[in-house]
């Protein structure tokens, strides 16, 4: 649902919309700002021929391998649905672990003509951390598999470099990019080969390689704040009578019975949240948005 339609749902202005919903930072990091882009700006009528090898060099020293193992894509989504067409094709079987999970895992599979199932798969994914959930699970012995690690930093447990793993990450969530869409995936040599050669065509644009470039530079992400909140968070949902699961990731999964009824009655404050058919997903956001919410689930169990 876009800020706009939750706005006029609340009858409030868009930016008093709280948004729950979205496992990004509440607010954009420094290195987004002018400068960052300025010299990407001052090309921007030419193609970027020869790719982003800085970029490569970046991201593998920040994941500890050798660039030819990383794969760049606009977005973890891109490489998820990469890693079903390179795997995958119409008859294959496609695993998806731990379901429910992250839809493009499925959907991956659909785009491939495959289909979802168990036996004989060709390529199975798993999520790691979880989402929704947040649990951080044994690594699955089963290959090939691909590991969407969109929430590596908010865990520090990481499957890239295991030999068949494809380990797919994202300047989304700790880097607080997402809407500059950059991802990558860190796999074998030889697969990695592959998938650039299937990979869309320059789909990832030199501004936001310039950012993601900026995002490293700056030093890995310092994630000790999500993670002291989302524990006050967790602690304050306990007095409420709630019962958040123990998350390895910047948000919490609340079970609850009549979840739909209680993101509908947080939708009319202005408070998005994720539903689930049992729970809500709450997305670890400022101290003050985060008191917002729990003074309203508190009227809610009041
Ligand atoms: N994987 C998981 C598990 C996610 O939660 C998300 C974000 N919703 C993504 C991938 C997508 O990340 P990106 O913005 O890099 O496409």
């Amino acid at each position: 649902m876009s800020t706009a339609e939750a706005a006029r749902i609340a009858g409030l202005a868009a930016h008093e919309v709280l948004r729950f919903d979205g496992n990004t930072p509440p607010l954009p990091p420094a290195y987004a700002r002018q400068e960052t882009i300025g010299d990407a700006l001052a090309e921007i009528q030419r193609y970027p021929h020869g790719g982003f090898p800085i970029l490569l060099d970046a991201i593998a020293e920040y994941a500890g391998v050798e660039p030819d193992r990383v794969v760049l894509g606009a977005g973890a989504d891109d490489l998820l649905l990469l890693c079903g067409r390179a795997f995958a094709g119409p008859g294959d079987v496609v695993r998806v672990l731990d379901e429910p999970t992250y839809p493009v895992f499925r959907l991956a599979a659909w785009l491939a003509g495959a289909d979802v199932g168990e036996e004989t798969a060709v390529l199975t994914y798993c999520c790691r951390p979880h989402n929704p959930t947040g649990a951080l699970g044994p690594l699955p012995e089963i290959r090939p598999l691909v590991v969407d690690e969109a929430y590596f930093e908010f865990a520090g447990d990481t499957a890239a470099g295991t030999p068949g793993v494809i380990a797919v990450r994202t300047f989304s969530k700790a880097f607080g990019l997402a809407a500059a869409r950059v991802g990558y995936a860190v796999a074998d040599a030889d697969v990695a080969r592959e998938l650039v050669v299937r990979q869309n065509p320059l789909s990832v644009t030199t501004l936001s390689i310039a950012l993601a470039l900026a995002a490293l530079r700056a030093g890995p992400p310092d994630v000790s704040e999500t993670l002291a909140e989302r524990e006050r968070l967790a602690s304050r949902l306990r007095e409420l009578g709630l019962h958040p699961l123990e998350s390895h990731a910047n948000f919490l999964y609340v079970p609850m019975e009549e979840a739909q009824a209680a993101y509908e009655r947080m939708l009319r404050l202005g408070l998005v949240v994720r539903p689930f058919e049992n729970a809500i997903r709450i997305t670890v956001h400022t101290p003050q948005a985060n008191d917002r919410l729990l003074d309203a689930l508190e009227q809610a169990n009041g």
